[in-house]
């Protein structure tokens, strides 16, 4: 996979010229006010139903735009640059629970292998890398770490309920073991927050710290970049 640093993707932005994926105005993908505007507020976020023994999940946002045209574009389109923008989204929510010392893990969701392969890229761990790069700058020690992957084939969870969401996925996810094995003779206590871009049911969040669990490991909590609100039916 080729990794292009952010001050490249940056560079490229301007010299291949552009617009705001957002106002549509020329210029940066996200131009300076809209970067400005974009959410610094985190919440605690419940689906509902919540899944259970859920750990405490935290959203910068709601599944809205601006947000989710970035996620999609990013995910879909490939538009690299917007992981700097939907990483420092996701910063915020992470930031709220970071303690004063110790090490934080970011644990990524993993998409499938063949998701990957076709997008050429996996859009999470870029993204949960960019919130990475905040942190630490704020003097946070803050790594990421890719702890899970995905075991066999998951169908699309589009149009999903959330029970079927939860029964296509279980079982689903499980830990590189040798990544935990060097993080166990490491000897650290750690504190370990999955990250994903869009909080729904969430089943993938729950699946991902069973993951965790089954082999030792605590989650503190879920951080995403969006939670989509409830939508409850109307009435007939
Ligand atoms: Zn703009």
């Amino acid at each position: 996979m080729l990794i292009v640093p952010g001050w490249l993707d940056d560079w490229l932005d301007l010299a291949l010229g552009s617009t705001c994926v957002v106002c549509e105005r020329p210029g940066r993908l996200v131009c300076d006010s809209c970067e400005r505007e974009l959410p610094t507020e985190p919440r605690q976020v419940w689906p509902d139903p919540c899944p259970d023994g859920l750990a405490p999940a935290f959203a910068a946002t709601e599944y809205a735009d601006p947000i989710r045209r970035m996620i999609l574009l990013h995910k879909e389109r490939h538009v690299f640059a917007l992981a700097r923008p939907l990483g420092t989204a996701l910063a915020a929510p992470v930031r709220a629970i970071l303690g004063p010392a110790g090490r934080t893990l970011l644990v990524p969701v993993p998409s499938r292998p063949g998701v990957v392969r076709a997008r050429g890229h996996d859009p999470m761990l870029r993204i949960a890398r960019e919130t990475a790069r905040v942190l630490r700058a704020e003097g946070f020690d803050v790594v990421v770490c890719r702890l899970l992957r995905q075991r066999g084939a998951v169908a699309d969870q589009a149009g999903l309920s959330a029970a079927e969401r939860a029964a296509n996925l279980a079982g689903r996810m499980a830990v590189h073991r040798a990544t935990q094995r060097a993080l166990a003779r490491s000897g650290a206590a750690v504190r370990v927050i999955v990250c994903d871009d869009v909080l729904t049911t969430g089943a993938t969040a729950r699946e991902a710290q069973r993951a965790l669990e089954v082999v030792g490991v605590q989650v503190r909590a879920i951080c995403c970049v969006a939670a989509t609100r409830k939508r409850v039916p109307l009435p007939k």
